[in-house]
């Protein structure tokens, strides 16, 4: 049978770009469709125009934290415009660099959505044609969850939009407990919005080491976000000047300019022909893979957000490499999701690697906690009341280290760094034979000797 396509690809974001580019490198004939924008959600409106804006909320401390060090930075002033201008851009540029990697390597490009008609054929929507491919994969990444269980939630906005508001709310509340919540609420306390984040659950940032909850939590509060917990929207109603009124389910009612929702993302599967094509999907709705990323249809393959894995951008990158690897280089590879190393850009930072204390505690018999909070060399002289922590699980028969836990400035990137040794099975003593770079944060890493306190059979002694 003769196709249009060795590959077709649905999705030009992290994951479909890349299996696009490289596998058209290897001589294959591919096409690649998309809907929006080429780049996705990490290039258009995730992880780069998010830590843009980190950078610029983070001004407004550190012309505070200059005059301990003497200096005076007066008449500071912050435009959004500017920043929303700039940030576009910026990602127009990458959007760019991502066209011209798919052209440079012969891809053929379509600006359309794309569905399937069968497990061969593909509808291009925007050109009204249909393709052939002999391999498909599904790259179609996720979209926030816009609360439709939640009365009134067409008055709030989504990430998506947060990025580009016409101009920066005076006041903001937040709804969400995961890391886009936590981030986007430091961005905009971070510029001078009245922000308050309100999460559902007892404690933000579920899943994350316990410590680096309560902390985060406390250090957000000390930087004057409002953190409500374990209360949700009863209804949200315009208010007046375009402002909304949202009423809480702990009786209050909060009046901002605008309510924003973070309360999880929902795989984009709707309408693209799954059916039809016959690929499975779980209770939640996500494609069902086996561990070559391949779907229940022989041809099909899903890598990305729209599975079920974990949803970061290098891990649908990952995941496109194996694909192009077992199918187009002869060489097996299953995806590896064991000790990804992630960071969370709220403020303080947090940077993390393997298994939280609570988790280390169920899987083994004996833990050690190494811990230290401290106060970061840098706020003896500007001052500010912040803490940093540095936290080592062991397990104690083994010696290795299996989580490690850092909240500060630099977490993020010293979490990819210690991903590198955890990967490696170092051990605790390891670390300890490791000498410290001085003066620095990440130091207290190799140089907590004792452990904190011992976890035997989920009872913490000592
Ligand atoms: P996507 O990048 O979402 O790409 C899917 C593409 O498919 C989209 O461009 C979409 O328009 C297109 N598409 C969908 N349906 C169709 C169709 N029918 N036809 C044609 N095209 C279609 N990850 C990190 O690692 N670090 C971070 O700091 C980080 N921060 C984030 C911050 C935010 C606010 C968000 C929302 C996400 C963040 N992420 C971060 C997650 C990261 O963006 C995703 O994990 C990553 O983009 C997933 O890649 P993907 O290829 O699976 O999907």
């Amino acid at each position: 049978m003769n196709y249009d396509y060795d590959l077709f690809v649905i999705g030009g974001g992290s994951g479909g770009v890349r299996a696009g580019r490289v596998a058209a490198v290897l001589g294959k004939k591919v096409g690649v469709a998309e809907e929006s924008r080429f780049g996705g959600t990490c290039v258009i409106r995730g992880c780069v125009p998010k830590k843009l804006y980190v950078y610029a909320s983070k001004f407004a401390e550190e012309f505070e934290d200059a005059a301990g060090f003497g200096w005076s930075v007066s008449g500071a002033k912050f435009d959004w415009p500017t920043l929303r201008d700039n940030k576009e851009r910026e990602i127009t540029r990458l959007e760019g660099l991502y066209r011209k990697g798919l052209d440079g390597a012969g891809a053929e490009m379509f600006d359309s959505r794309a569905r399937l008609l069968s497990a061969n054929e593909i509808y291009l929507e925007a050109l009204d044609k249909t393709v052939t491919a002999e391999r498909v994969l599904l790259a179609v990444g996720g979209t926030p969850y816009r609360g439709e269980d939640i009365p009134g939630h067409e008055h709030a906005v989504i990430s998506d939009q947060a990025f580009d508001l016409a101009e920066l709310p005076k006041s903001i509340v937040i709804s969400g407990g995961g890391y886009i919540a936590v981030e986007f609420a430091g961005i905009f306390n971070g510029l001078g919005v009245e922000t308050t984040l309100l999460y559902r659950g007892e404690e933000i940032l579920r899943g994350f080491d316990n410590d680096v909850r309560e902390m985060l939590h406390a250090e957000m509060e000390k930087k004057g976000i409002r953190v409500i917990t374990e209360t949700v929207f009863d209804r949200i109603e315009p208010g007046e000047d375009g402002g909304r009124i949202s009423h809480l389910s702990n009786g209050e009612t909060l009046t901002t300019d605008v309510v924003m929702f973070a309360i999880g993302r929902v795989p984009k599967t709707d309408g693209i022909g799954l059916a039809a094509a016959g690929v499975s999907t779980n209770a939640r709705g996500y494609i069902e893979v086996n561990d070559y990323s391949r779907t229940s249809v022989e041809n099909i393959w899903a890598v990305g957000d729209v599975t079920d894995r974990v949803q970061l951008t290098p891990v649908a990158i990952h995941e496109a490499m194996c694909f192009v690897d077992t199918e187009y280089k002869d060489n097996p590879q299953k995806p590896d999701h064991a000790g990804i190393a992630t960071a969370v850009f709220s403020q303080p930072e947090i940077g993390t690697v393997g298994l939280s204390q609570e988790q280390a505690a169920e899987r083994f018999e004996t833990v050690e906690v190494y811990k230290a909070v401290f106060r970061p060399m840098k706020h003896t002289l500007s001052g500010r009341d912040e803490k940093m922590m540095t936290k080592l699980v062991v397990d104690a028969e083994s010696r290795k280290v299996v989580g490690t836990h850092i909240m500060g400035p630099d977490a993020g990137e010293m979490a990819q760094l210690l991903a590198i040794p955890m990967k490696m099975g170092a051990t605790k003593d390891d670390f300890d034979r490791t000498m410290a770079v001085h003066p620095t944060a990440a130091e207290e890493l190799v140089t907590m000797y004792a452990p904190s306190y011992v976890i035997k059979n989920g009872e913490r002694i000592g």
